[in-house]
């Protein structure tokens, strides 16, 4: 493992052989012979252990996040405490997982969600502790065991996590986590028969190969993708807001982040002046060592993304840029472009760097045009003081996450999930259950 704000290499995790991954699959499916049956008051307390460890080690967690995959601090801090909160969220659900009674004559008809046994997650690089949790907590309240992989570059926290799990209590075999290769360790858990979910993050790329892996199966399957999602400027927005805010939409975590609001769309009578707010707020973003308190951008995960990013800005219109400190580790300082067409290369595909482009549009059905002139559908913000446009756009948009005069970002109790290319189905939020269990329908006839 190498600590990307200095390349320095600071440990080395071994990766699982083929092997392995089948022992672990065999392992986690004869647990769940024994952990859909434990009594869901039980398992419950074992998640909430299992939060409260994760409560008393954020710090390291956090710290190992900053090592591992050079995010700032604070937001590391942030992500660690997500875990807890999502093992708690889904702490109150196994008791809470109720069927229906439906009125049917001659007997009584009911639904009960049955978990659905090893579920698979794959996970990527950019968030791996938050999007770890969106998996295996809610697989795991719902009775179901987890084999996890992380990212190659990333295993350090999920390894640690699976190490608290343990000590909260959770059985051998239900929390599971192999770090390795998505060819090796990744395929297997795809075309393994007994692991009967796959929950995947990453690439819409490598996310297309799962699916079509997982249907020769009819394997359940659930996808968050990438993005490439828009802010949207109305000329009556608060303009200064919108432009002081927009960094922080784009650039955090370096911009390798699905929901980025990457594009800019500006009307075009408040374009230039958009720009001239915009730039002293890029100039002053804080990109430095990420283990300092006042750090609000990092460097990127490794060298190759470093020369992609700077791939996509090479040939493009550079506005202005921010700061980005000099020396060793894989620095990009935050990026303005301007799109000269919709057709730009860096307009159109997911960058997964601090880079934005910003574009003019004339009216309300030219900005959902554009806005949604894109195979993604993520994420996306709106700027306007007009409460039925706001509304009016937020429908048209199609994007699974919108925001209306701010960039909020994912809450773990409301659904968070892709439309087009960026995914497939929903997590988090109330309904995450469902996507961990099948229903089953049964009758019990009454008639002598
Ligand atoms: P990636 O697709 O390269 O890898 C993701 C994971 O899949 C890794 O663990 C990798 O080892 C594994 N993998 C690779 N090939 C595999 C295969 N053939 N079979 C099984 N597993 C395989 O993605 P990445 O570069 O790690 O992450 C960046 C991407 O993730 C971006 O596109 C980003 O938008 C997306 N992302 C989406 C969300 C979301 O919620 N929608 C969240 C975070 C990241």
């Amino acid at each position: 493992m190498r600590n990307p704000a200095t390349g320095a290499v600071f440990a080395e995790v071994p990766e699982t052989a083929p092997g392995e991954v089948d022992a672990a699959v065999a392992r986690a499916a004869a647990a769940y012979e024994r952990w859909r049956w434990v009594a869901p008051g039980e398992r419950a307390r074992l998640l909430r252990r299992f939060a409260a460890l994760v409560d008393a080690h954020v710090e390291e967690l956090a710290q190992l996040e900053v090592r591992n995959s050079g995010h700032t601090v604070g937001n590391a801090r942030w992500e660690a405490g997500n875990v807890r909160d999502v093992l708690d969220y889904y702490a109150g659900a196994p008791e809470r997982l109720t069927g229906r009674q439906i009125p049917v004559p001659g007997g009584l008809d009911v639904t009960v969600h049955e978990p659905l046994g090893v579920v698979g997650v794959i996970v990527p690089w950019n968030f791996p502790m938050p999007i770890a949790a969106w998996g295996f907590a809610p697989a795991l309240a719902a009775g179901n065991t987890v084999v996890l992989k992380p990212a190659e570059l990333t295993p350090l926290t999920a390894l640690r996590l699976a190490e608290l799990g343990r000590e909260a209590g959770l059985p051998d075999g239900v929390f599971t986590v192999l770090p390795g290769e998505g060819a090796v360790v990744g395929e297997r858990l795809v075309n393994h028969p007994a692991v009967r979910k796959i929950c995947f993050t990453g690439s819409t790329e490598v996310g297309t190969r799962i699916m079509a892996g997982c249907a020769a199966q009819v394997k359940r399957v659930t996808l968050e993708l990438g993005g490439k999602s828009a802010n949207v400027v109305f000329a009556d927005a608060d303009l200064a807001k919108a432009a002081a805010t927009a960094p922080y939409a784009v650039f955090d975590n370096a911009g390798q982040d699905c929901c980025a609001r990457s594009r800019i769309l500006v009307q075009r009578s408040v374009h230039d002046r958009f720009l001239e707010l915009l730039e002293p707020a890029v100039r002053a973003f804080r990109v430095e060592d990420p283990a300092r308190e006042t750090a609000e951008m990092g460097p990127l995960i490794s060298a190759a993304q470093r020369d992609r990013v700077a791939g996509y800005v090479d040939a493009a219109a550079v506005a202005f840029t921010g700061a980005r400190p000099d020396g060793p580790g894989f620095w990009y300082a935050p990026t303005v472009l301007l799109a000269g067409s919709p057709a730009d290369r860096h307009w159109r595909e997911e960058i997964f760097g601090p880079v934005v482009s910003v574009l003019p549009f004339d009216d309300e059905a030219d900005a959902i045009r554009l806005a949604n002139d894109t195979d993604y559908g993520l994420s996306g913000s709106i700027w306007t003081r007009d409460v039925g446009r706001a509304l009016r756009v937020a429908r048209a948009v199609e994007s699974g996450n919108l925001s209306v005069n701010s960039h909020s970002s994912v809450r773990y109790w409301t659904p968070f999930g892709g439309m087009k290319r960026s995914g497939l189905g929903r997590e988090l939020g109330p309904d995450a259950l469902h996507a961990f269990t099948d229903v089953k329908n049964v009758f019990i006839a009454t008639e002598e």
